[in-house]
């Protein structure tokens, strides 16, 4: 069992109107096998968050701590926090022209696995993976990130996540521009590698709608850089009732 411990983080970017704060004080512990949600308004710090976690340079930790397995995460490269089994989906969202799916992905599970993989082992392994997210084979052969549907996109990052088996997995804003069979396909790949791999997940989301499918252990409501409410998976149905005004109205 793995534990991703996150504690009283502190998190600001430079802007050109000086330094501003964007998370004050976040705790967080995601143990394998659990989902967390992390829900709340836009401009709350979600995204900030996942950046901090993936070691996005543009954010500065100014305090508190993220570990893994008591290893200091914060300490690591982005290639390091790759290889301790960190995922984070918004990690590759650019083009990359030039370079096929097929070869971003052997040579993204080199990196993580320290080995190149066998040539047949790996086939067979990307087909299967491909089958059940239901892509076409030649998606292999298309340019990553290239002219890719908002769909193709999810989808591309399931796959990613299910070959490369990391300990942990940040799902920012997978939801958004999903279509209702895209949503399903991608939620399926999550529940099944969590059932397959004891993946934990933090899963970042505005709205309730991929909860349906992606049941939440723990939902943490985020407001204003700070987590204004922790529940289980009842506080995300009353979330989806009442909306975030009564957290907003109440300035935490
Ligand atoms: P969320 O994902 O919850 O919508 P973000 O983490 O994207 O929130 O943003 C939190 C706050 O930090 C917002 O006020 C946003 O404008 C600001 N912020 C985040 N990243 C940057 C950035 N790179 N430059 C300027 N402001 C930023
Ligand atoms: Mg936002
Ligand atoms: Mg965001």
């Amino acid at each position: 069992m793995s534990v991703l411990d996150i504690k009283d983080l502190q998190v600001s970017i430079e802007t050109e109107q000086g330094k501003k704060e964007i998370l004050r004080g976040v705790d967080l512990r995601i143990a394998s096998g659990e989902i967390h949600a992390v829900m709340g308004p836009n401009g709350s710090g979600k995204s900030t968050l996942a950046y901090t976690i993936a070691g996005h340079p543009r954010y500065s930790v100014d305090g508190g701590s993220i570990t893994l397995d008591g290893e200091d995460v914060l300490e690591m490269s982005v290639d390091e926090r790759a290889r301790a089994g960190l995922f984070l989906a918004m990690q590759y969202p650019v083009e990359i022209p030039g370079v096929t799916v097929s070869n971003f992905l052997r040579t993204a599970k080199t990196a993580v696995s320290g080995e190149a993989p066998r040539v047949r082992q790996w086939i067979g392994d990307v087909r299967t993976a491909m089958e059940q997210l239901r892509m076409d084979p030649s998606f292999g052969e298309r340019n990553v990130n290239e002219g890719f549907s908002g769909g193709e996109k999810k989808r591309h990052e399931i796959l990613q996540m299910e070959l490369l088996r990391p300990q942990f997995a940040v799902l920012d804003e997978t939801d958004s521009g999903l279509d209702v069979d895209a949503l399903r396909i991608v939620s399926e790949g999550v529940n099944r590698i969590k059932g397959e791999t004891g993946l934990g997940v933090l899963l970042i989301t505005h709205y309730t709608r991929i909860l349906r499918y992606i049941q939440p252990d723990f939902v943490h409501v985020f407001v204003n850089g700070r987590i204004a409410e922790q529940g289980g998976r009842e506080l995300a149905d009353r979330l989806e009732d009442e909306g975030y005004d009564r957290y907003l109205k109440a300035g935490v």
